[in-house]
């Protein structure tokens, strides 16, 4: 009988955050995958928790996955672990759940601490439609063109930044999105130094110029506001039809392709047609 893969989210500051349920899953497992076993290791000293781990990380993911796998499927249960957060959000893990998908073995997410969540619900930005865009590349040009493709996108936006790559990141924002494009920077979430500051990419870039950022970020960002679609009158409607209808087209053709051309009802332009006659 096969094992199960249990997603176990561990606080991204507050060690109260940890729940019952992660604490007894973390117990009960066979055993543990972790990104980082020493921070993992602090953690379950911390919980009183002694547990064989394993390590899993973005460099031996490939090969530690397969291992994982093999000891699942002879039974065990494996509790699987990021440094802080959920575990497979912008975190190894991605993959691991994929293989398990593949080879029919249930995958059981536990709820709890996430930055992306945590963040967009303090932001003060819209949250009813949103997209996770996690990390920005380092290099400069795959930077850029990410935020080129996200310059019509009418949802808030979100996005994992490390403190030293903000400056350039907020810079490369503002060029993209325009300096008063509206962001909130969530800061050091759940720990002592929580900061959220809702601003502008422009006043970002000058607050963080005179004061260098620390800490974890989070940057929300507000959508491009919707485009309103302009709707043609009924005198629009009219007057196409009488072009067409002097160009030669019958004047059933002509209501049908104005219809078409100015997405209004086909009643609206014959009502309108005929009034101009
Ligand atoms: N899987 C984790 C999650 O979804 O919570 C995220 C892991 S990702 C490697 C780390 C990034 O999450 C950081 O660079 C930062 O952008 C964000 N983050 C994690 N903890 C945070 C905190 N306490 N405050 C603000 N941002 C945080």
């Amino acid at each position: 009988m096969a094992g199960m893969l249990y997603l176990v989210p561990t606080p991204i500051g507050n060690l109260g955050d940890i729940s019952k349920r992660c604490r007894e899953t973390l117990e009960q497992a066979d055993f543990i995958a972790a990104e980082d076993t020493r921070v993992t290791l602090k953690l379950l000293n911390h919980l009183g928790i002694k547990k064989s781990l394993v390590s899993y990380y973005e460099h031996n993911k490939a090969a530690k996955g397969n291992v994982i796998l093999d000891r699942i499927l002879a039974g065990e249960s494996c509790a699987l672990v990021s440094d802080a957060g959920s575990p497979a959000i912008s975190d190894p893990g991605e993959d691991l759940v994929k293989q398990c998908a593949e080879a029919g073995i249930t995958v059981c997410a536990i709820p709890g601490p996430c930055a992306v969540i945590t963040a967009l619900s303090i932001s003060g930005q819209s949250t009813g439609r949103f997209c996770f865009e996690g990390f920005l590349s380092t290099a400069k040009k795959s930077r850029r063109e990410h935020l080129e493709a996200l310059v019509g996108e009418t949802r808030t936006m979100v996005f994992y930044e490390a403190p030293h790559k903000l400056m350039s990141t907020l810079e490369d924002m503002a060029t993209a999105f325009g300096s008063d494009r509206p962001i909130s920077l969530c800061r050091e979430l759940t720990k002592l130094h929580e900061e959220v500051v809702r601003t502008t990419l422009g006043e970002a870039i000058t607050r963080y110029t005179e004061q260098p950022p620390k800490g974890e970020f989070v940057l929300v960002v507000a959508g491009a506001p919707e485009v309103q679609k302009e709707t043609a009158t009924a005198e629009d409607a009219a007057a196409r039809v009488a072009e067409l209808v002097a160009s030669g087209i019958s004047r059933k053709d002509a209501i049908k392709q104005t219809a078409q051309e100015l997405q209004l009802p086909k009643n609206v332009v014959y009502d309108a047609a005929l009034r101009d006659k």
